[in-house]
């Protein structure tokens, strides 16, 4: 019989935020002052910021996926599967495994960091037919579909079809967008030469955005820089600029033209994730309205953090909340557990402050822009800035060891642009990816687990 009277610590999600919450928590809580439990649909933590080198080949998928599972050290107790609801009244959270079981797990304390997906708008034909760039299997889904509109363009005698896989839209001006673009234009660039059929002339980047700049956050003069270097490698940058309609064969701009392209991929920004919305819960622009404890008041024992939660920015000021980046989010992973700890041992909760330290966008080869605590670096200088604070945030050596020798390799052999056709023949869109329609409404979470103590 299970006598188990210690606190129940549920952590929901392995992320930036999640990863550091659990491993403060293992390290600082005694395994007999609270049981850890994490729930997570996946066996490793996702270093998203490279997603867009595993994209184009640089770094291989496995790389940047960290382990949760390397020490002896790592006690807690981990449950494969997402979390579909919360029920804040009963603490109870619902989860569908791997194996499609629902199972409810009661917790003392929860900790919210299942991050965020992808933002649509209601564009005809979006979901559709564009692809994402905010999973593992999305980034090495889209390097095999780029490397085969160059196979498919090779064997076809259609003009018209080849000029169509030869187009590629990128939307989001962000660094997810602007990078993404970037490294893809460079294995475009660099595979076409194993293609003499082809007119590498016919190639041609897109990358568009609604703002009036890209990345804004890197200020005037580095964002001329970036947009630059972009132009230059032959990318058409078209700001100002959404789009009107996508299909399978075409992609109609807000401006009125209309591109012939396979390959639409949508990186306009994140919202939180829909579990966010089954607590019922006050939400900042749909992430959920925390304390700058990360606590959500009126709830004892709840918390949630990185891109989930409005967590709001004290080093800023002016109730602005902080960014969805990894730089905060791993940073509250580690304040979250001490504020946990506090909670739990009767102590004070602290405050989250964080000033932020800036943003490194690497485009691919030699070509970056940084700006660290407010310098500008362009070149070299920013491409060491830029893989010297991935390669350092890297949470275990064996990742840290991967990712380098990728780099060398890459730098000295090159890619050898090899299509795998895994998941050639799936659906792989935007909505087949990120599982948005697993989620309960707040309705169907109360009824499910008042349904199921009854039965008990
Ligand atoms: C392409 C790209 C490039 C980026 N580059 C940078 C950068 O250069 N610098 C920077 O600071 N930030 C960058 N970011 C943003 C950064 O990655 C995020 O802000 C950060 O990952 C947020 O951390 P998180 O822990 O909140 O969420 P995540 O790291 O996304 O983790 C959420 C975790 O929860 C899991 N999960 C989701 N739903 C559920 C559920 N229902 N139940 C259980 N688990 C669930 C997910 O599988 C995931 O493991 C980038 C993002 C992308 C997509």
């Amino acid at each position: 019989m299970n006598t188990v009277t210690r606190p129940r610590i549920l952590v929901v999600g392995a992320g930036f935020a999640g990863v550091e919450c659990v491993r403060r928590l293992e390290r600082k809580l005694s395994p007999d002052e609270a049981d850890v439990t994490l729930v997570t649909p996946f066996a490793y933590q996702l270093y998203l910021p490279l997603l867009p080198q595993v994209a184009s080949g640089v770094l291989t998928p496995q790389s940047i996926a960290v382990s949760l599972r390397r020490s002896k050290k790592y006690r807690t107790r981990i449950i494969p599967g997402g979390a579909i609801g919360v029920d804040l009244k009963s603490k109870v959270c619902v989860i569908r495994t791997i194996t499609d079981q629902i199972v409810n797990e009661p917790y003392d304390y929860i900790v919210l960091a299942p991050g965020s997906i992808t933002r649509t708008f209601d564009i005809p034909g979006l979901t559709d037919h564009a692809f994402g760039m905010k999973t593992l299997a999305e980034a090495a889904y889209i390097r095999d579909h780029v490397i085969s509109q160059l196979d498919l363009a090779d064997a076809s005698q259609d003009p018209v079809e080849r000029a169509s896989r030869l187009q590629f839209v990128v939307v989001g001006g962000g660094y997810a967008g602007t990078e993404t673009a970037a490294c893809l234009q460079r294995l475009t660039h660099a595979a076409v030469k194993r293609y003499p059929r082809l007119d590498p002339g016919l190639i041609k980047w897109h990358l568009i955005d609604i703002a009036p700049k890209l990345m804004p956050e890197l200020g005037d003069k580095l964002g001329s820089s970036a947009q630059e270097i972009l132009r230059r490698r032959g990318i058409e940058i078209s700001l100002g600029t959404s789009i009107a309609k996508a299909g399978p064969e075409e992609v109609t701009f807000t401006d009125g033209r209309v591109i012939p392209t396979r390959t639409l991929i949508w990186t306009a920004g994140v919202v939180a994730s829909p579990l966010i919305a089954t607590l019922g819960a006050e939400t900042v622009k749909g992430r959920l309205a925390v304390a700058p404890e990360m606590n959500l008041p009126g709830n004892d024992g709840v918390f949630a953090l990185g891109d989930s939660a409005a967590v709001p920015d004290l080093a800023k000021g002016d109730g602005a909340m902080c960014p969805p980046t990894a730089q905060h989010a791993l940073r509250q992973g580690r304040h979250v557990a001490d504020n946990v700890i506090a909670s739990l041992r009767g102590g004070p909760m602290r405050p989250y402050v964080h000033k932020d330290l800036g943003l490194v966008v690497d485009l691919g080869g030699t070509d970056a822009v940084s700006k660290p605590l407010g310098i500008e670096l362009r070149g070299l200088p920013a491409q060491a800035v830029a893989r010297g604070y991935h390669w350092s945030a890297l949470r275990t050596n064996v990742a840290k060891t991967r990712v380098m020798t990728n780099w060398l390799l890459n730098a000295v052999a090159g890619d050898d642009f090899v299509r795998t056709g895994f998941q050639a023949r799936k659906a792989a869109r935007l909505k087949d990816f990120e599982y948005t329609d697993a989620y309960l409404t707040p309705e169907q979470v109360r009824a499910h687990v008042e349904g199921t103590s009854r039965q008990e």
